[in-house]
């Protein structure tokens, strides 16, 4: 399982490293998702897996305590359950493993250091190209735009 957190560029001066977009990952190679069809964006609090009342997850342990505004890899749009479904003989992921990070408004392609505005990202490629994505996607490769990390220059 692929990590969510992607290694970055951090000299200004240079830009982000060159890289032929037909060495990129396909969409589907990074688990790319099409929008909710609430369009809301990605969170553990509209994952089918999280449990509202003990703020848990059905494939982390139990113990995990799992804010809704986080998210992971195994991420699955639906209605939360109350509670944690217990898989008796089940081994439970880890947050190391299923990428398990903090959002602030969830995940979406638009709030992503590699979405550009003319709705392509620039971490994925498609026949060579920057693959076309929906501004409510979102795929393992997301990394949220912030204010120590302002976003794309494309
Ligand atoms: S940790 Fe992952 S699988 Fe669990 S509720 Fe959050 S997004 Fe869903
Ligand atoms: S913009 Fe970000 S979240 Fe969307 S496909 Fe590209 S890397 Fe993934």
């Amino acid at each position: 399982m692929q990590k969510r957190h992607l290694q970055i560029w951090v000299d200004e001066e240079e830009g982000p490293p060159q890289v032929d977009p037909a060495d990129l990952p396909t969409p589907d190679e990074v688990l790319y998702q099409a929008p909710n069809s609430d369009t809301t964006r990605k969170a553990c609090g509209n994952c089918i897996m999280f449990g509202t009342k003990d703020r848990s997850c059905t494939i982390h342990a139990s113990e995990v305590d799992i804010d809704p505004l986080q998210i992971c890899g195994y991420y699955v749009f639906g209605p939360p359950m109350e509670t944690r479904m217990d898989h008796p003989g089940m081994d439970p992921v880890t947050p190391d493993l299923s990428g398990l990070m903090e959002t602030t408004i969830g995940a979406s392609c638009d709030i992503c250091v590699h979405y550009s505005f003319d709705e392509t990202c620039h971490a994925v490629q498609q026949d060579g190209r920057y693959s076309k994505v929906d501004p409510l996607g979102c795929c393992t490769r997301w990394y949220p735009v912030e204010e120590d990390n302002p976003g794309n220059p494309y």
